[in-house]
């Protein structure tokens, strides 16, 4: 049986005599989430639809002997304004809190600090004193002879991150500096992401200097610059999407997946769900990965759900470890390591929990939580081995580095399948494209778009509801 939508229902309540617009939002991530919270600030009836059983998406929690930790996200970035905008409009600002140590480390034959002047790997400084051992000679000798562009004019396109730092910075940047930090970021690859999507703004900067040494620095200058650069909440990251729900006006539908977007001038738009309802709306933002966004696109918009399916997703594993102190022999120095793909190693990065974040050091009392990425965009290895098997798979490569003596009084592995999406060459364009396709009343957000970061993917969700807002004042 087929039953009018709660939103519905309200309208024929006589709701909708104050003139409040229906506004859906598919997706409960933070992105659906920022729109959703933006909408419905603005007066909008809002139902958010989550296919799964909690809000949050990459932002989640999982207990592990005891803890409650990140079982995804875990940091976001201050130098963009959204994130801590999005910390207090949930109601926690109380709670913010920073890493309690800096720097971090690049596992090649040793750690090597990671040099800080650096713009996603991207030196800003070529006197930056890290620089000398992470490169060696001939690495440093190619970082110092960048080769002058022609200022205006080149790069004249968009091209790969490997294409234009290895072109002018030589070979030993991209894979000692930036294939790390791409893994970490955007478990992505530099000779085939996109330079505009994963570092928007370095392009025009590049012209107008003439060096990508110099526009990364110009780059790092005009981002706010004193204070920390990263950010969480006592609870974790995890324990935010709640609060925002809670702090909001909002109707959250969990276990509920959308399967089908239809449009008509009659009834305006229609969510049909994988349960009985028929959920309409006068608007719709559709805040989810390219290829679950895609059949929803389809019927209404089908050259935006080409694009959307043809976004192609690195899957990653984390593997959280609960060590006792005395097991850990190795001092551990700042927040963790990256390691390049060169090394041939299945760990791709590791977070040293407890050294990073002080709540998590109050709650360990004595023990010391360590957590292990794994997974590239073409590298699965480990990915779809047995839990126990990955674990011990790790620590053995691991073991050595951060004299492990014996092995941990607890692990738990998190997949986040298809979770982080690869930006091809031209992808802003692409972008830009599906948005004019898209009908009035409907808008798109999130990772899949504009960017994976959760600044970037706050900005996306607020972006879309004034987009879809804008649309019907205009129309
Ligand atoms: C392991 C990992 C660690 C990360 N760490 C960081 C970090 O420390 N800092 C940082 O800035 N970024 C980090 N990122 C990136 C960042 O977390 C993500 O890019 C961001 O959270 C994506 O948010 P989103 O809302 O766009 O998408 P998602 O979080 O993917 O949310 C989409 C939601 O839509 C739901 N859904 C899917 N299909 C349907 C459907 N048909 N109907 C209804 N609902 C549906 C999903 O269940 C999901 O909840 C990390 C990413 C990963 C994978």
């Amino acid at each position: 049986m087929t039953t009018l939508s709660p939103v519905r229902d309200l309208i024929s309540d006589k709701v909708a005599s104050v003139a409040a617009l229906t506004t859906i939002v598919i997706g409960g991530g933070i992105s659906g989430l920022e729109a959703a919270r933006r909408c419905a600030e603005r007066g909008d009836v809002v139902t958010l639809i989550e296919s799964s059983a909690a809000v949050g998406g990459k932002l989640a929690s999982h207990v592990v002997d005891g803890l409650r930790l990140d079982a995804g996200a875990e940091s976001l970035l201050t130098r963009r304004p959204e994130g801590l905008q999005l910390i207090e409009a949930a109601g926690r600002s109380g709670d913010r809190v920073h890493p309690a140590t800096s720097g971090a480390g690049v596992w090649l034959d040793r750690l090597y600090p990671l040099p800080r002047q650096q713009l996603l790997g991207i030196p800003s400084d070529a006197d930056d004193p890290d620089l000398p051992a992470l490169l060696g000679a001939a690495g440093l000798e190619g970082l110092r002879n960048e080769p002058e562009l022609t200022p205006g004019a080149e790069p004249s396109h968009d091209m790969t991150v490997a294409e234009l730092v290895g072109g002018q910075l030589g070979t030993d940047v991209v894979d000692r500096l930036v294939e790390p930090l791409l893994g970490g970021v955007y478990a992505g690859r530099a000779d085939q992401i996109s330079v505009d999507a994963a570092l928007p703004g370095l392009l025009e900067a590049t012209r107008r200097t003439g060096s990508v040494m110099a526009a990364a620095a110009s780059m790092r200058a005009g981002s706010p610059g004193d204070g920390p650069a990263f950010a969480s909440v006592i609870g974790g990251l995890g324990s935010l999407p709640d609060s925002l729900v809670n702090a909001c006006n909002l109707t959250v539908l969990t276990n509920t997946r959308a399967v089908e977007l239809l449009n008509s001038p009659s009834t305006g738009w229609t969510v049909v769900t994988d349960g009985t309802d028929l959920l309409l709306a006068d608007q719709v933002i559709i805040a989810l990965p390219g290829y679950a966004a895609a059949p929803l696109l389809g019927s209404v918009a089908p050259d935006a759900a080409a694009v959307a399916s043809a976004l192609e997703y690195a899957s990653v594993a984390l593997v959280t470890t609960v060590f006792d102190a005395g097991s850990v022999t190795t001092p551990l120095q700042g927040t963790g390591f990256l390691v390049p793909p060169v090394t041939g190693r299945l760990t791709k990065a590791a977070t040293f929990v407890t050294s990073k974040w002080q709540w998590v050091q109050d709650v360990a009392a004595g023990r010391e939580v360590l957590r292990f990425s794994v997974g590239r965009h073409g590298d699965t290895r480990g990915l779809d081995w047995p839990d126990d098997q990955l674990v011990k798979a790790v620590l053995d490569e691991v073991k050595d580095l951060l004299g492990l003596s014996g092995g941990p009084r607890a692990a738990a592995v998190t997949h986040w399948e298809q979770s982080l999406p690869q930006y091809r060459v031209g992808h802003r364009a692409r972008v830009a494209q599906v948005r004019q396709m898209l009908p009035p009343g409907l808008a798109v957000a999130g990772a899949a778009w504009d960017g994976v970061g959760i600044p970037a993917c706050i900005a996306s969700g607020r972006n879309a509801a004034d987009r879809v807002a804008e649309a019907r004042s205009s129309g």
